[in-house]
């Protein structure tokens, strides 16, 4: 259980208290704090409890959403992510997941030009603060008003026009990249250029029936999680699998029988031994 990280909003329901409490009771080692889990609390308190609780600070979520029809919008956007820096930085959270944005309507194109810059304009605060910046392309379902960026390949190509820095990087999200046919290869693309920071799991239902919180545990749905993390696990990543779930569904349930489920299915995801690593079971 040693990469098993959970993110705040997958148990929606518990406040950041509870879930320093109850993940590690499920041996869980890492979490990624989203900015609501945040709210009305000091920084500096919350850094110590992470660090009393045992696990990592593995990254913030989220930022991101550059697109906007005015520049006064745009730059509204910029002072958030910049603030964003400033958590992250304050919680010790070494990274932050940017969820690109979009906006219904305006060309793709357009909105990729624009993030290109929104992430530019963040970059050199993010350096500073010692905090990666990690695209993580979402499923084109949400290319209306989520994110432009929907392949790995297009995450690629920003960090590309921004000169490739070393603190912007990719995060992996099977439940968004899972369908790609250049998604093995886009991840040894990753590995080889530095870019993979960070790797998300859950399950597609079959069917969904909710867009967007309507998200499986592991073994729920019809993702080859395993494969893909071994893909991952073969260019050297060694960082934290991440489960990320949004369900209505589970949101209703008792959250700890929910976080009993999430260690069981990781378990049962990674109960043998990877042909990447030759590394034993957890
Ligand atoms: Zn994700």
């Amino acid at each position: 259980m040693s990469r098993l990280c959970v993110h705040t909003i997958s148990t929606k329901p518990l406040n950041l208290d509870q879930c320093l409490t109850e993940y590690p009771k499920q041996g869980v080692s890492g979490i990624t704090i989203w900015r609501q889990a945040l709210e009305g609390r000091d920084l500096a308190t919350v850094k110590r409890q992470v660090g009393d609780s045992g696990m990592d600070v593995v990254s913030l979520c989220r930022g991101g959403f550059f697109p906007a029809t005015t520049a006064a919008a745009r730059q509204s956007v910029i002072d958030d992510n910049l603030k964003a820096v400033e958590q992250a930085h304050a919680i010790g959270a070494p990274l932050i997941v940017l969820v690109c944005g979009a906006v219904p309507g305006q060309p793709l194109a357009e909105s990729r030009k624009q993030i290109t810059e929104g992430i530019a304009a963040v970059l050199p605060a993010a350096e500073q603060a010692g905090v990666k910046l990690s695209i993580e392309p979402l499923h084109p379902m949400y290319a209306d008003d989520r994110s432009a960026v929907n392949t790995l390949r297009q995450a690629h190509e920003i960090c590309d026009a921004l000169g490739s820095p070393k603190s912007l990087g990719i995060a992996v999200d099977v439940y968004h990249v899972w369908w790609d046919p250049e998604l093995k290869a886009q991840i040894d693309f990753a590995g080889q250029t530095g870019r993979l920071h960070a790797f998300h799991i859950c399950d597609w239902k079959t069917p969904t029936t909710d867009l967007l919180n309507d998200r499986g545990l592991m073994g729920e749905g019809c993702i080859n999680i395993r494969e893909i993390s071994d893909w991952v696990d073969g260019t050297g990543f060694t960082g934290f699998r991440e489960v990320e779930i949004f369900s209505n569904k589970w949101w209703a349930a008792d959250q700890q029988v929910f976080l009993d489920q999430i260690a069981a299915s990781y378990q049962q995801v990674y109960a043998s031994p990877s042909p990447a690593t030759g590394l034993p079971r957890e």
